[in-house]
């Protein structure tokens, strides 16, 4: 059976398991998954490795050249920055404490923005990030935004880092503090800021597992597709 195609827009704060529930529920319907995040964090970490940070929120005709000369792709699970395959790069916490900063400019967010509508033209899409139901398509047939409690969101985002080996310089409670931070600077900027779509619809995960987020929101969507009359055959 071919499912008719819908867009899904899944929002919510930092490490809220979107990304994870986003990938797993596009796989259940053979759609395609569209992690934005990715795309803000491969800007920044260009910007740190240009040690140009600063100098982006200060000086415009730097940030519109800086913006027109970077290259951010998105194929299968991989993210390619001008022709580099950058997927591990972007997940370091240095890439995570800066990005805010990054994803708050207008240019970046325009030419992002841009992309990320093209990719969803066609449809069957499971698209996760922070504007994708208010801004990028606000006519998405399925609306989530995902939440769960600061410190839960800690302790997976630890377990996460733990498994993978990765920056166990940093504790739960540092952890704890940098979401912390990072939600407000999303939530307070002036373009597109995170808040959730008066018709999204709000999932709290602080008490559920990965396959129950994934099966709630499947359920959602099998409904959308059978009574959706803007769902592509
Ligand atoms: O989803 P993830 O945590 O990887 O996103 C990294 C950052 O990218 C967010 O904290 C936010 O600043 C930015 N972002 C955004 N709009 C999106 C997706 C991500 O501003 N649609």
């Amino acid at each position: 059976m071919t499912l008719k195609k819908i867009v899904i827009a899944i929002d919510g704060p930092a490490a809220s398991g979107k990304s994870t529930t986003a990938k797993l529920l596009a796989q259940k319907l053979g759609y395609v998954y569209i992690d934005t995040g990715a795309m803000y964090r491969a800007f920044a970490l260009k910007a740190l490795t240009q040690d140009v940070l600063e100098r982006l929120q200060t000086d415009e005709a730097f940030l519109r050249q800086f913006v027109d000369s970077t290259d951010v792709r998105l194929s299968e699970s991989s993210v390619w920055l001008d022709g580099k395959d950058v997927t591990t790069e972007i997940r370091t916490n240095d890439v995570s404490k800066s990005v805010s900063k990054v994803s708050a400019l207008k240019a970046v967010r325009e030419k992002l923005s841009a992309i990320q509508k093209k990719l969803g033209e066609a449809k069957g899409v499971v698209m996760d990030g922070r504007d994708i139901g208010t801004a990028i398509f606000p006519n998405a047939e399925l609306k989530i935004y995902m939440l769960a409690s600061v410190q839960e969101r800690a302790k997976r985002r630890y377990a996460e880092l733990k498994a993978k080996n990765a920056e166990l310089g940093v504790t739960i409670e540092e952890l704890e503090a940098e979401i912390r931070r990072r939600d407000e600077e999303d939530m307070n900027r002036a373009v597109s800021p995170l808040r959730k779509a008066d018709d999204a619809i709000e999932l709290d995960t602080s008490a559920l597992t990965i396959e129950e987020q994934v099966e709630r929101i499947y359920k959602l969507a099998l409904e959308k597709i059978n009574d959706c009359k803007g769902a592509v055959q």
